[in-house]
């Protein structure tokens, strides 16, 4: 039995004044939540002597293995309690008071403001808990999961609690060889075993990622390893698979699609012998001299035959249009001068050829530009928006194609401060305005992408699941930005391994900005392709960055492209740039600049890198690739060339003076 003192510190309660609500809330608490059985319940003013009093005899005569204070511990004049406890205490108990803190914390930044001091006297484990009623239960909350072990740690059991410890010591992660509990138990085995496996596979224990799991037991540190870039961008392309093909009418909308076949002209280009000029058709045999210019040898297009041409005869053509049957050659206006037309000026009747021709000249033959039949786009070749692809074949009567499908991509923004961007209601304290979803929304649809957008997600388990859910039937990728940093609101990976059953390949990557961007994949039952899952960093930068490191790649590899990477490209830096601790992705203007000794693509980094501050992708058309520092090298010097991945035209971003630049 757990037996349990709670002590409410109040003025106004002892003097009637007020109604004790905490007390028998925690009390209600204590007995439900702890199996604790409340066996001594006072009510004493703010007052050192009387809380020092009350706990120092429920502990020294053993009465209470836990005595809770509620009260007093805030920034109050009359608010003593830490003060009336810390002095009475044999053993600090700093880990308990962390615990409550960071757990209100992030409930309310008005828990900065409570002052707990907890700890041990002989065997009782004493916790000072705030006077509100809900402040109290948060923080008794935060210590539930801790305090059974805790309690049988005081009462000095040997072995007490081992259980409860082992469990404790899976979530967090930890594999201290060397802790004495676990060297000389039994437990040494499971122990061993529990080591061997973290090494070999890199599983990740669900158990560790639980969600069940209290914010005080998380691990501290990710307990997924930190891989590198390379290897991060290589996982996810080894699972984002090509899409099957589909037939495609040959439409404007196929902009960026991939071809699944080989294409081959239906018909010859041209599909009759034309002009290349403006001119009249010849003989070429019949040479320079006068000649009368026949019409009616051409009907329109769409017409039946032409006549034919006769020897020591021209007739006028124009660009492009058939060349008359026997003509062998189109001379250009500019070599003639009329001879004779008529009273109108409207028909010619004589002209002068002056420069002879040579059999062929200025003829486009049958099929010269296209034959018939040959092939004029492999498979694999990507449609692009400059719109040569389509051109090409709509000129040779290519109606229909097949192409590898595209993913479609459903995007969700996680975070109880979010607020849709463009609400017109002022933020409310800790509110922030969604910038994830425009951005990532415009750069995928701007990439030829469809998008399905899932709005924003609370940071709830249940909510979360069923909108991933939703997002997994209705795409082939789902891209999440939030909740993947260490943060107890930080969902998304227990959440995609316990109730999506999703196989997460990397949680951590040593990369800036952009660490905790999270990889995953479901596999359905039917023999579908698996379906990819990014779980973004929440700040916006972090968000936008490892959309176009990771995502986008993956989306151009499921479109068929076997050259999925963002193009590289060699900048120069025309200032210093400092290099981060870790491998960093600077954001960067690339603009062309030309001088004496030729061009030069020349990289402005936008300012202020943190990952928070969205000015720094403004005007960014590239990342440039910096590595980390060494003790050698912190920073890059003026004139350094480094490699960048380009994002965009070289044309977009304003033509600004260096001057405004490199700021940070
Ligand atoms: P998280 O990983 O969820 O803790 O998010 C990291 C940071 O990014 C926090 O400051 C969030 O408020 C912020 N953040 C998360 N999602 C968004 C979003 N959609 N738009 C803007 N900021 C965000
Ligand atoms: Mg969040």
């Amino acid at each position: 039995m757990i037996s349990v003192g709670i002590l409410t510190v109040s003025d106004r309660v002892s003097q009637g004044a007020a109604v004790d609500k905490s007390g028998p809330t925690l009390k209600d608490l204590v007995e439900s939540k702890l199996g604790g059985t409340v066996v001594v319940q006072e009510v004493v003013p703010d007052d050192v002597g009387e809380i020092q009093a009350r706990i120092s005899r429920w502990a020294d005569e053993k009465r209470a293995d836990l005595i809770l204070t509620t009260g007093g511990t805030g920034f109050g004049v009359r608010d003593v309690t830490p003060e009336a406890v810390a002095p009475i205490l044999d053993k600090n108990a700093p880990g308990l008071s962390t615990a409550m803190l960071v757990a209100s914390l992030s409930i309310t930044p008005m828990a900065a403001l409570s002052r707990p001091i907890c700890g041990v006297r002989k065997n009782s484990i004493i916790v000072t808990l705030p006077g509100s009623t809900k402040g109290s239960v948060e923080n008794l909350q935060a210590l539930l999961p801790v305090l059974p072990h805790a309690l049988e740690l005081c009462r000095g059991e040997p072995g007490a609690g081992e259980q409860t410890h082992r469990r404790m010591q899976a979530a967090s992660g930890h594999h201290d060889c060397g802790h004495h509990h676990e060297a000389k138990t039994k437990t040494h085995h499971q122990h061993h075993h529990h080591h061997h496996h973290h090494h070999q596979g890199r599983a990740l224990d669900q158990q560790m990622l639980s969600l069940d799991t209290p914010v005080a037991l998380r691990p501290r540190e990710s307990p997924f390893p930190m891989i590198g870039f390379d290897e991060a961008l290589s996982i996810v392309l080894q699972h984002a698979q090509r899409l099957p093909a589909e037939k495609r009418r040959v439409d404007v909308d196929l902009s960026g699609y991939y071809l699944a076949e080989d294409v081959h002209a239906k018909e010859p280009v041209p599909g009759y012998r034309a002009s290349i000029v403006d001119g009249y058709a010849v003989i070429a045999s019949d040479g320079v001299g006068e000649f009368p210019v026949v019409s009616g040898l051409l009907a329109g297009p769409g017409s039946g035959p032409e006549l034919e041409l006769t020897p020591g005869k021209i007739a006028r053509v124009t660009t492009g249009a058939p060349v008359p049957k026997g003509a062998t050659a189109v001379i250009m206006v500019e070599y003639t001068t009329v001879v004779s037309a008529s009273d109108d000026g409207k028909i010619e009747h004589v002209v002068r050829i002056n420069k002879a021709a040579h059999e062929g000249q200025d003829i486009r033959e049958i099929g010269s530009d296209i034959s018939m039949g040959e092939r004029i786009l492999r498979k694999g070749e990507q449609i692009t928006p400059i719109g040569g692809e389509i051109g090409a074949m709509a000129s040779v009567g290519v109606s229909e194609m097949s192409v590898f499908r595209k993913p479609i991509v459903s995007i969700l923004s996680t975070g109880n401060e979010l607020v849709q961007h463009d609400s017109m209601e002022p933020l409310r304290y800790g509110q922030i305005r969604d910038t994830n979803r425009p951005s990532l929304r415009m750069a995928i649809e701007s990439c030829g992408y469809q998008v399905v957008d899932l709005g924003i997600a609370p940071d709830s388990p249940e909510e979360l699941a069923a909108v991933v859910r939703t997002g997994l039937e209705r795409s082939d990728v789902l891209v999440t930005t939030g909740g993947v940093s260490m943060g107890e609101l930080d969902l998304l990976k227990p959440v995609l391994l316990n109730k999506i059953g999703a196989r997460i390949h990397f949680g951590r990557v040593a990369l800036r900005p952009g660490k905790p961007t999270t990889f995953a994949t479901v596999t359905s039952q039917d023999a579908a392709p698996p379906k990819l899952i990014f779980s973004l960093p929440g700040n916006p930068v972090s968000a936008l960055v490892t959309f176009y490191l990771f995502v986008l790649p993956s989306l151009k590899k499921l479109s068929g492209s076997t050259d999925p990477c963002l193009p590289k490209i060699l900048v120069t830096l025309p200032e210093r740039v400092r290099l981060d601790s870790r491998p960093e992705f600077q954001r960067a203007h690339v603009s062309a600049s030309y001088d004496s000794t030729g061009m030069k693509l020349v990289a402005y980094t936008t300012g202020g890198q943190r990952s928070s501050r969205v000015m720094s992708m403004k005007s960014a058309n590239a990342l440039l690739i910096l590595p980390a520092a060494a003790d050698s090298a912190a920073f890059l010097e003026p004139g350094t060339n480094v490699e960048a991945y380009l994002l965009g035209p070289l044309d977009t971003a304003p033509s600004r003076s260096p001057g405004t630049h490199g700021l940070s």
